[in-house]
């Protein structure tokens, strides 16, 4: 095994690290979707278009986090949102994760990680905008693929049960989720342009 990767929000209080950081064992890629576009914006980061957002996706239980666990801060950009984990000290954008403990999985903010270069280049680009305004994926099938694994194997071992995101007892993510309402929504990131 290699050693683990750390990670820190801005600020610093919220450090951690990731188990198996390397090119095979996550995917690294970039999102051009709409929606982490807004979610950079509510958060008062830097618009990321047209680059997109880098982010690591592995599984929770490889995600250490040594310090600043009561800092997480929680925000869906609608009811049935991805649940998007960012530091509430300083607005870091942080991980997404989906809404229960039993779907093992966790996309990283590349920007976060003190050595993006131990993930190797990115090999997804998922909605990239085409001229005539619709979007199509580049290396998704591999993506898909790598992430289902993934989770199958979280599942059967067990391993998804270790997760900082959720209370094992109740199965609720640790910290109250800000949920935007449509109107929050539509002020940041509509659509392409
Ligand atoms: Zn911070
Ligand atoms: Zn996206």
């Amino acid at each position: 095994m290699t050693r683990p990767l750390g990670f820190s929000c801005t600020c610093g209080a919220i450090r951690g690290s990731i188990d198996n950081a390397t090119p095979r064992g996550g995917t690294h890629l970039v999102c051009h979707c709409a929606d982490c576009r807004a979610a950079e914006l509510v958060l008062g980061q830097p618009d990321p278009a047209p680059e997109g957002v880098a982010i690591y996706q592995t599984t929770p239980d490889m995600i250490v986090l040594d310090s600043g666990a009561d800092r997480l801060g929680l925000m869906r950009l609608s009811p049935k949102g991805l649940l998007r984990w960012h530091a509430a000290c300083c607005d870091a954008p942080l991980f997404n994760t989906l809404a229960r403990p039993g779907l093992p999985f966790v996309g990283v903010h590349v920007a976060r990680l003190d050595d993006p270069a131990r993930i190797g280049p990115v090999v997804v680009h998922s909605f990239l905008p085409q001229r005539d305004g619709g979007a199509r994926h580049k290396g998704a099938g591999i993506m898909v693929w790598r992430m289902l694994s993934r989770m199958a194997s979280a599942r059967l071992s067990g391993r998804w049960r270790q997760t900082p995101f959720f209370d094992p007892a109740t199965g609720a993510p640790v910290a109250q989720a800000r949920i935007l309402t449509k109107a929050e929504r539509a002020a940041f990131a509509p659509s392409r342009g």
